[in-house]
């Protein structure tokens, strides 16, 4: 919950506007401003005040405690013309905060946290619990020091603008790392000594498989967990989850002992456990609740390598059992769309993608497109023309290797471009995004007027990966289902005919009248359309850099806008419609409307 606290009429009418625009996430407090604000902060995660920095900054001092749990706190000014992150810049969530009420009250951002400022992600921002220098080696980072990434376990970590990057195995001594003696961001789940050069992540990497006897008391549980954790050199920070049978699934010490570790518990049928080989299987869990091993099968049942065996708790008779595993990290492939080419047809989440994935695949002309959106540290593999199953295969290896892995391509990924090579390429384990992106069908579409108001279909001319008679043959289906045709890669300079022999089928059955777009590089600094007649299209005037859209029988030309009429029956109760906007009207139809526009 946001609270919202204001002191004067402008601050009441901005704070108004906002409580309008996130009903569900504000609170507005009422009364002294100062009662307002130590209510607000108790019970709020966030707070926006509209008030001075400096009677927010007196008012808040007594009730600072510490920045990981404080509430974020933004300052709007009377004006309404800055909003500033005070407080909680990363924790607290205010620098994102900031941004958010400054779009929408139309109000500067202030960001001041360094690692922001030179867009660098806080070391305490990447999700996973950081323990060690953080503050020196953020600050290192932002210096340009050297800092080494010494990652044991894959995780798919954003970009950090490193010296060096390794991967070491898990069974490196603390020595090797602390003699090089630089910064380094160390990310580990096993207990390390950090010095004062190192700051740790932590991956959620270790499942702990829990079985328990009715009754098993939570600090026999939690004990069991904590002892078999030390044991084995591991850290309980990265803990990802207890799991257990779903028989237990509300046993109190379970249940409990998970809360307190502030993970989940993660149950699982005793049909699937038993057919999960472990090492200790046994007969008791059997005879209780179907599955010859509850703690080992739990933890390995989605896979990974033991660390500790099954062991059961100090006390007599012991009602806990448990087992530790580490599970692979999962690398993150991005299948992002950067849209036709203007900057702001990419979408913002898009954005978010290319500075979330370290490593960054795709053809060098679309990754000149972005390279400005990029953080430092992005490892950039661009490769030409052509090379379609190679950028695939990488982008998939990169991923499996554990990086946060973004592929892109031009209008929406997913259209005759890069995200079917690479998912195919793709097993499960890895975790896969794709972001939509606005293609070129659509991009043309808007500029051409509404060519795609009704059925659509898109067709690649390209023969390349394609025989010519499977295209002719989805020409000819598309031309006598009449409908609306958009040509992707129409014509280049080895490949001439494919398009007007496409027009000639489409010519069979429609008339030589029929609206034609053609759109060049659509928003791009050299955009270019026209609207012109099936009869007229001259193909020479067509390249790689345009698609061609060929409207339906009811395609008309209004106002020099290529206009595909709906065709639903609510167009027809409009009086004194221009005849050539209208589909015949079907005869004795109701008239009365039938869909909303
Ligand atoms: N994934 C892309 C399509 C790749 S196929 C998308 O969704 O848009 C390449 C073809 O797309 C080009 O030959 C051209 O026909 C079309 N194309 C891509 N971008 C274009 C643009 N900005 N303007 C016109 N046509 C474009």
């Amino acid at each position: 919950m946001i609270g919202l606290i204001s002191a004067t009429a402008a601050g009441a009418a901005a704070r108004d506007r906002l409580a309008a625009a996130w009903p569900d996430r504000t609170r507005v407090y009422e009364g002294p401003v100062g009662d307002a604000v130590r209510r607000a902060f108790a019970e709020c995660e966030q707070l926006v005040c509209f008030l001075a920095t400096g009677a927010t900054v007196r008012l808040l001092a007594p009730l600072l405690g510490d920045k990981h749990t404080d509430p974020g706190v933004v300052c709007v000014d009377e004006g309404g013309r800055f909003a500033v992150s005070l407080v909680g810049g990363h924790g607290g969530g205010a620098n994102e905060l900031a941004r958010a009420v400054g779009d929408l009250l139309d109000a500067a951002p202030v960001v001041t946290t360094a690692t922001d400022a030179a867009d660098l992600p806080g070391l305490d921002t990447l999700g996973l619990p950081a323990e060690g220098a953080v503050a020196a080696v953020s600050r290192a980072l932002l210096d340009g020091e050297p800092v080494a990434l010494r990652a044991e376990v894959a995780w798919p970590l954003p970009p950090l603008p490193v010296a060096d990057s390794t991967v070491t195995d898990s069974t490196v001594t603390d020595s090797l790392v602390a003699d090089s003696g630089t910064y380094a961001i160390r990310v580990t789940d096993r207990l390390v000594e950090p010095d004062e050069r190192e700051a740790v992540l932590r991956p959620p990497t270790l499942v702990v498989g829990v079985g328990a006897s009715k009754g098993a008391p939570v600090a026999e549980v939690l004990g069991l967990v904590e002892d078999a954790l030390r044991g084995a050199g591991l850290s309980p920070a990265s803990v990802a989850e207890l799991a257990t049978v779903d028989a237990k699934a509300a046993e109190p010490g379970l249940v409990e002992a998970a809360a307190r570790l502030g993970v989940p518990l993660v149950t699982y049928p005793a049909g699937e456990l038993a057919r999960v080989a472990v090492p200790n299987p046994s007969e008791a869990p059997l005879a209780a609740v179907g599955t010859p091993s509850v703690a080992e099968a739990a933890a390995l049942v989605r896979g990974g390598e033991l660390l500790v065996p099954k062991r059961k708790s100090a006390a007599r008779p012991a009602m806990a059992t448990c087992a530790v595993v580490r599970r692979p990290g999962r690398g993150r492939l991005a299948v992002v769309g950067l849209g036709p080419g203007a900057r702001d047809l990419l979408t913002p989440r898009a954005r978010a993608e290319l500075r979330r994935a370290s490593v960054l695949v795709g053809l060098d002309q679309y990754v000149d497109q972005i390279r400005d959106l990029l953080r430092p540290g992005t490892r950039v593999l661009e490769s030409g023309l052509g090379a379609e199953e190679e950028r695939a295969r990488t982008a998939v290896a990169e991923a499996r290797r554990g990086h946060a892995v973004a592929l892109i391509g031009s209008g929406d990924a997913g259209v005759y471009a890069m995200a079917s090579p690479a998912l195919a390429e793709a097993s499960d384990d890895i975790d896969v995004v794709g972001v939509p992106g606005v293609t070129a069908a659509l991009a043309a579409g808007a500029i051409l007027g509404a060519p795609l108001g009704h059925d659509h279909v898109s067709i690649s001319l390209s023969d390349l990966h394609t025989p010519w008679d499977v295209i002719e043959r989805r020409v000819r289906a598309a031309a006598g289902a009449d409908l609306v045709v958009t040509f992707y890669n129409p014509r280049s300079r080895g490949r001439d005919w494919q398009l007007p022999k496409a027009l000639a089928i489409l010519a069979e059955h429609r008339e030589p009248g029929t609206p034609v777009g053609v759109v060049r590089n659509a928003s791009r600094a050299d955009e270019s359309s026209r609207v012109t007649t099936l009869a007229a299209l001259d193909p020479a005037t067509v390249d790689m850099m345009t698609v061609v859209t060929v409207g339906n029988t009811a395609t008309r030309k209004i106002a020099g806008r290529m206009v595909t009429p709906r065709g639903y029956r609510w167009q027809d109760t409009r009086p004194q419609e221009p005849q050539e906007s209208q589909e015949p009207r079907p005869p004795h139809q109701p008239q009365k409307p039938e869909e909303p526009k």
